[in-house]
């Protein structure tokens, strides 16, 4: 089964507490949400051309007609790889909805998906094969779904079956509308899992910046349920990196 990717890539991972980390980045397309602040919105339709970059760090790319298949994109993940990379990154767009063409890939590097958490069934299919696991927790603000109490009971179900084999971490955008009430469905929903799963604040990358006070109340509020409280904003941007 192909899939509709629309970049790979070597670069800098930008989010979470893997900043700074060297990755092969493959870019699914298609996503089931569309939450306000997306800074792929190219990704969340199908193309039918996927960009490979031609050299690892190079910024130059060449064009593939997608959809593709796990050998070529195997191989491809292979010729981006450098001494100082470190992971594969699934990205998107939702990487999850590709479960079955993900367990198609051979490589022999760990394996580190960035989800939206929105499909439980489904990551339960390749928890196994996940070395690291970034799980987004969206708010309500966050203008998402029409659902947000599914959406939110599928994270929280996807996160717990992740977090029973991978290194399993949380990531929820901070935007400088956030309260208290509205983050407290993610600190819930991670204490009921592991109240030592990293819990990563992520102030939003925007002309609005989220407030120092509002992040360090958001953070103490956190910290009162949850052991392992972070801010990290997408340092990616910072470097003008992909
Ligand atoms: S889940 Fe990710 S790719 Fe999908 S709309 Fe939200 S930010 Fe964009």
């Amino acid at each position: 089964m192909p899939a509709y990717i629309n970049e790979i890539f070597n670069s800098i991972q930008g989010e979470g507490p893997y900043a700074g980390m060297r990755q092969v980045f493959v870019r699914f397309e298609k996503c089931q949400l569309h939450c306000s602040y997306c800074d792929t919105p190219r990704t969340r339709d199908i193309s039918g051309t996927c960009r490979i970059e031609t050299k690892p760090g190079s910024g130059d790319f060449s064009s593939a007609k997608a959809p593709l298949q796990g050998e070529y994109v195997s191989d491809t993940i292979g010729k981006l790889w450098t001494n100082s990379t470190k992971h594969v990154s699934l990205t998107g767009g939702e990487p999850l909805l590709y479960a079955d063409f993900i367990r198609t890939l051979n490589v022999e590097y760990p394996l580190y998906l960035e989800t939206n958490s929105g499909f439980p069934d489904k990551a339960r299919k390749i928890k196994n094969i996940i070395a690291i696991a970034s799980c987004d927790i969206k708010l309500p603000e966050h203008d998402c779904t029409d659902n947000y109490l599914d959406l939110l009971k599928n994270e929280i179900k996807t996160i717990s079956i992740l977090n029973e084999t991978a290194k399993t971490f949380v990531k929820v955008i901070i935007m400088p509308e956030t309260t208290k009430e509205s983050l407290s469905f993610a600190i819930e929903g991670v204490k009921s899992i592991d109240k030592n799963i990293p819990f990563i604040l992520q102030p939003v990358t925007s002309k609005n910046l989220v407030p120092s006070s509002l992040l360090f109340d958001l953070m103490d509020f956190a910290g009162e349920k949850l052991k392992d409280v972070r801010a990290i904003p997408q340092t990616h941007k910072m470097m003008n990196l992909l």
